[in-house]
């Protein structure tokens, strides 16, 4: 169980159109995957999501000569120690290992993990709403109606990059345009104080099919998000940034959020990521994990949700949904897998169920110049 070999598949993708949500545009997306190999040719695979140029030094020159000759079998060690050097290498890295691990026992992830409880993982589909032209709405309308078309029944669409006005026309005109079975979040980056918040109510009551308000204020206003969540009459979530459970507990011991939206990739790894979903189970807390960039931790998150207990007998879902982004990336295919009527099937077979797309993996490799 040696580890003897690491390669690395730094993938970059320019985007003809940038789109984007409150904090900015999106010109590119990119993919840092790590393939660890045993002695004995056990393959596992991580994905990291960062800026390439410093992501790929930092491997070649600290975490892959730590890695070498350690046993795969160490994955709590070894992502402690990689954790305190970079975060999310360290999350990547965590993922690596467990299918390692798994394949080594002939089991596949979540038999791993004691089993699933659900089959099946529901999905929303991901919007990053702006556009740098001007109808930006229009197409955002026309864009969303095509993915529930194709089968998407719940949706996330961004607010906070423009005027309340400007977002609140948009969005009342796509609550319009959608069957009313289609369930929609709104998702603001934190772009709100409290009284900008509120105004949202004026749109929401309007309308039955919400699935919940995302940061709509700086997440470290705790009590602003308590007053908030008495005055709004949809779930409030968030924390999609937060590293660690000690992070979340003043947000459920304040009673801020009805819903957590940790990401893996955000986390120290698998293992803490894990941790986090069953405290929130065992204090019964809803978790509808964040999850835009990067689909191996998205799978992993899949696998996550799979192994968790049902929220509640009174909801219709079995599981809170995980985030699925349908915006232009090739790289939410690089494990292609793909949700049917807004529903995941979790892949069977040992470790992770799915082979990599070498063919996209070898036509999107980055030639090492730097981007912006
Ligand atoms: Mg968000």
């Amino acid at each position: 169980m040696q580890i003897e070999r690491v390669e690395t598949y730094p993938l970059l993708y320019r985007l003809p159109q940038a789109y984007g949500d409150a904090n900015g545009y999106k010109r590119y997306r990119t993919s840092y995957l790590i393939r660890l190999i045993t002695r004995s040719g056990i393959d596992g695979w991580g994905e990291i999501i960062d800026w390439l140029p410093t992501l790929h030094r930092g491997f070649q020159e600290r975490i892959i000569p730590f890695l070498l000759g350690k046993l795969a079998t160490d994955r709590l060690t070894i992502t402690d120690v990689i954790s305190k050097w970079h975060q999310r290498s360290a999350a990547g890295v965590s993922i690596a290992l467990t299918e390692i691990v798994a394949k080594r026992a002939g089991l596949s992830v979540c038999e791993l993990w004691g089993g699933k409880f659900h089959r099946q993982i529901p999905v929303y589909a991901s919007f990053q709403s702006y556009r740098e032209q001007g109808d930006w709405a229009e197409s955002s309308i026309r864009f969303v109606t095509e993915q529930i078309r194709a089968g998407h029944k719940r949706v996330k669409v961004k607010i906070g990059g423009r005027s309340i006005a400007e977002d609140q026309a948009h969005i009342d005109r796509l609550m319009q345009s959608l069957p009313p079975d289609v369930l929609v979040a709104l998702d603001a980056n934190q772009s709100y104080d409290l009284a900008h918040a509120r105004l949202w109510e004026r749109i929401f009551w309007r309308y039955t099919n919400w699935m919940w308000l995302e940061e709509p204020m700086p997440l470290e206003r705790t009590q602003e998000y308590v007053k908030l969540r008495a005055a709004l009459s949809v779930p409030l979530a968030g924390g999609e940034n937060l590293v660690s459970c000690a992070q979340f507990l003043p947000l459920y011991q304040a009673g801020a959020l009805d819903i957590a939206q940790p990401d893996l990739q955000h986390t120290h790894g698998i293992d803490s990521y894990r941790t986090h979903l069953q405290m929130a189970r065992q204090f019964g807390y809803r978790i509808s994990p964040h999850s835009f960039d990067g689909g191996l931790s998205r799978l992993y998150t899949l696998f996550a949700q799979a192994c968790l207990p049902a929220w509640s007998k009174m909801d219709a879902d079995p599981i809170e949904p995980v985030e699925w982004d349908v915006m232009e990336n090739p790289f939410s295919q690089l494990f292609p897998l793909q949700p049917v009527n807004g529903a995941v099937t979790i892949p069977e077979g040992a470790g992770i169920g799915i082979e990599p797309d070498w063919e996209l993996i070898h036509a999107m490799r980055w030639d090492g110049s730097v981007y912006a």
